[in-house]
């Protein structure tokens, strides 16, 4: 697919990576550099002995690397393994010895300048891990990196040296044995609920839903698309990469991590028609003292997703940053990820209220989590999704991939939602954040919606904290607008009258921040922890 996208376009540029330090030019490559590098990376690997199906690391933040790595892994059959660049060596040998990884790419993130010691710690801890690759430091400190010590490491331009040991039909026929079946792909679920589970993913997965959403959003050669989502992630990987390389658009990478301001320079510099995040991104980005000073004329669509958006935040990107064709995607690791999103030809209510319609080839269904019985059109309950999209199975766990997907292949999104009867989906939040106060089921993301509207709060979530009388009581956390003040009082006044009595936060708690997953989304399990020890 990615080889004849590139026979198409050959001279189209398909990946630019911003300078990473200030002053540098972009690098950049057109369609038939980055086959050619693609392919003497995926000989490369060849050479090192790497077999269809082995399990191959990536614990990076974004670079042009990953994404070349990405394609050459998917040449010989390996299994790209998605390593969050946030790890630690407790978790990053928790992740190499889970799926028995063999090879392991390295690059120093900002929370991990020190990834050379951890990189070596797992090498020697873990025995099926054989090679480590270590990739060239743009900016970094890379004082502590040292030289390779032993014969299972090798910086990256080693290993390129490696691919004129491979005659290029030797690449040819490996391909040849490649179904688009086998599993190509490890991503580990964000951790929002618990630990991060192993999704496993085939070529039919993810390139056909990359596929399908880069139609849906219309792109063609011409897109210009900056991603400032983790491609650890698949919002990056699949969303990203995968939809815009369908159609030969252009890729984006405005940084090695979220910066709001690098975001909007990399759609003014390098004239981005879609730019891609979550939520939270959307919001750092609008409230950079220096917004209206950014020329996002270029600008025509986008994706949001991962978590729900505030209706106030959705309207000033379609009308402040020009995304008038703003997709919101909804979808999770086990589904490629994306099932349901919104159209442009949508109204604007449905695309500030709802996830949008179940994407072609996909059905979703919304059952009663008690009985399993499929609701009424309007009932809430937990939505379940089936099609091309489901994942294989999670690594190395089959009792619990058998919890997430039943008998008739329909995966449980562990997600409350509704349909409208023009089948539109409407998100209420996980299973695991309904709060329970005195028997009613309150759904926090209602009460975060309405809070949103006070003037003083920059961003709120609300938890359940244990209550002796009520078995739980709602709390507020709020970060405040720079200069704002509110208190508990504040938030009780605004919602008297407005809300049911039961909805009304019986606590409030003033943040700078909130405890976040690298995909961008709020924790709500730690935060919740850190309410209650606040509450003491
Ligand atoms: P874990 O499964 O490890 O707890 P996670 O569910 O956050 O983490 P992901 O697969 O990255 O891991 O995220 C999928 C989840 O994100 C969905 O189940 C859903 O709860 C949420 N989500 C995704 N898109 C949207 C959206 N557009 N609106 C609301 N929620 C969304
Ligand atoms: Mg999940």
């Amino acid at each position: 697919n990615f080889e004849r996208v590139a026979a198409r376009f050959p001279l189209r540029d398909a990946l630019i990576e911003a300078a990473v330090v200030p002053g540098d030019e972009a690098r950049r490559w057109s369609y038939e550099k980055l086959n050619d590098d693609v392919d003497r990376l995926a000989r490369a690997l060849l050479a090192m002995g790497v077999a269809k199906g082995d399990r191959v690391g990536i614990w990076s933040p974004n670079c042009a690397e990953w994404t070349i790595l990405q394609y050459a892994t998917a040449k010989v059959g390996a299994i790209l393994v998605n390593v969050n660049p946030a790890y630690r060596s407790h978790e990053l040998e928790f992740v190499v010895r889970q799926n028995g990884m063999r090879m392991l790419v390295a690059a120093p993130s900002d929370k991990n300048s020190d990834y050379v010691a951890m990189a070596r710690e797992a090498l020697t801890s873990c025995p099926e891990l054989r090679e480590l690759v270590f990739l060239p430091d743009l900016g970094l400190d890379m004082l502590n990196a040292g030289e390779p010590q032993t014969d299972a490491e090798l910086t990256y331009a080693e290993l390129l040296k490696r691919a004129d040991d491979v005659v290029p039909s030797a690449l040819k026929a490996r391909m040849a044995e490649l179904d688009p079946h086998d599993p190509i792909n490890l991503q580990y679920t964000s951790g929002t609920t618990g630990f991060p589970k192993g999704a496993t993913l085939t070529h039919h997965n993810i390139l056909n839903n990359g596929n399908q959403i880069g139609r849906l959003l219309g792109y063609t050669e011409r897109d210009r698309v900056v991603l400032p989502v983790p491609f650890y992630h698949c919002f990056g990987m699949v969303i990203g990469n995968l939809n815009a390389m369908s159609f030969g658009a252009a890729t984006i990478i405005p940084g090695r991590g979220f910066t709001p301001a690098a975001a909007l320079e990399a759609v003014q510099d390098f004239g981005g028609t879609s730019l891609y995040g979550v939520p939270t991104m959307f919001i750092a980005e609008l409230a950079l003292p220096d917004f209206a000073s950014y020329d996002l004329s270029t600008l025509r669509t986008g994706v949001m997703a991962g978590s729900l958006c505030p209706i106030e935040v959705m309207e000033r990107v379609i009308a402040e940053m020009n995304m008038r064709d703003v997709a919101i995607c909804y979808g999770m690791t086990e589904t490629s990820p994306v099932s349901t999103m919104t159209l442009a030809a949508d109204t604007l209510e449905q695309r500030t209220t709802t996830v949008g319609r179940t994407m072609p080839r996909l059905e979703s269904k919304i059952v009663d989590p008690g009985t399993g019985e499929t609701l009424e059109r309007g009932g809430i309950g937990e939505l379940c999704t089936r099609g091309y999209a489901v994942m294989a199975g999670y690594w190395g766990q089959p009792e619990k991939t058998a919890e997430a997907i039943d008998d008739d292949g329909w995966m449980h999104t562990g997600d409350l939602a509704r349909m409208d009867p023009d089948g539109f989906i409407i998100i209420e939040g996980r299973m695991k954040d309904m709060v329970i106060r005195g028997g009613e089921n309150i759904y926090p993301r209602e009460i975060e919606e309405f809070l949103y509207r006070h003037p003083a709060i920059q961003d709120v979530q609300v938890v359940g904290v244990p209550d002796p009388k009520y078995g739980e009581e709602l709390m507020a956390c709020i970060i405040l607008k720079p200069g704002a003040a509110l208190d508990l009082e504040g938030v009780q006044e605004f919602c008297r009258g407005k809300l049911a009595h039961y909805k009304i936060p019986r606590y409030v708690d003033i943040r700078e921040s909130f405890p976040m997953t690298v995909s961008g989304k709020v924790r709500k399990i730690d935060m919740r922890e850190e309410a209650i020890a606040r509450l003491g």
